[in-house]
């Protein structure tokens, strides 16, 4: 005589618990990735950031105004499309592009409205190092081209990042340990962007260390700022249905299943 095994309440038979588990699971998973959101930054003090633990680099976002740091893939800098403006004339900014061409125009000067996007690397020690930091532009990533320049004394413009003409020794930026520093940044493209840099310099004890960080941006299109909680409430929702359609399963706890 075939004998079968006792049925427990406390768990669905064996053919819905593979129809129901991988589901759950994907519920799960997307419920994971609305919470691994990343921050958006629109305005405020913001710096890609330059740190050192021995024996590593510590490359990050540096919130300054509210004084936090992200991982350089937990934050995405956002440019919205309030930025977009004409390329003067001149010579001077035509490595940007035809005059009158609109491009999106951080400038290096702080306003509300915006971010003031610049280069830190305040938390480092500068008896720790000799000379001058390294920051090399290495990668662009993205729908169109990255800028970076400033002003010398005289009002001549110092490229100092252009990806319009291809990524090489002149995209580089000298950085002074524990000095910090602002330029003018601009994209020729609305759309999202990485920008990989790496930074290099000769420390007292450790020898030259090498590190690189890639950084998120959006250009245009500045996220609605539920977007995140929309995502959430939307993934709630699915949910819902979900337990809705089985009830069993989410409705009622499995105590409540025994006679
Ligand atoms: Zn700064």
């Amino acid at each position: 005589m075939q004998v079968h095994a006792p049925i427990s309440f406390d768990s669905p038979p064996p053919n819905r618990t593979r129809r129901i588990l991988p589901r759950a699971l994907s519920v799960f998973f997307f419920v994971g990735q609305a919470m691994a959101a990343p921050v958006y930054l629109t305005d405020g003090h913001v710096d890609f950031g330059f740190a050192y633990a021995t024996p590593d680099w510590d490359v990050h976002v540096h919130d300054e105004t509210n004084d936090r740091e992200f991982a350089p893939g937990d934050a995405v800098l956002v440019l919205g499309d309030k930025l977009l403006t004409p390329i003067p004339q001149g010579v001077r900014f035509s490595f940007l592009g035809a005059p009158g061409t609109p491009v999106y125009l951080l400038p290096n000067t702080p306003q509300a409205d915006r971010l003031y996007l610049g280069f830190g690397s305040e938390e480092l020690n500068p008896a720790d190092w000799t000379g001058n930091l390294s920051l090399r532009l290495s990668g662009v990533d993205g729908p169109g081209h990255f800028f970076a320049w400033d002003l010398d004394a005289f009002g001549n413009t110092r490229v100092r990042f252009n990806s319009g003409d291809g990524l090489g020794p002149a995209d580089v930026y000298a950085l002074v340990p524990g000095g910090h520093g602002h330029l003018n940044f601009a994209f020729d493209q609305a759309g999202d962007y990485q920008l990989t840099f790496e930074v290099s310099g000769e420390h007292a004890l450790d020898g030259r260390k090498i590190g690189t960080g890639t950084y998120q941006l959006t250009v245009g299109a500045v996220p609605e700022p539920g977007t995140i909680s929309l995502l959430v409430l939307g993934v709630a929702g699915l949910i819902g249905m979900f337990c809705r359609r089985r009830q069993v399963q989410c409705a009622r706890s499995p105590r409540t299943l025994h006679p």
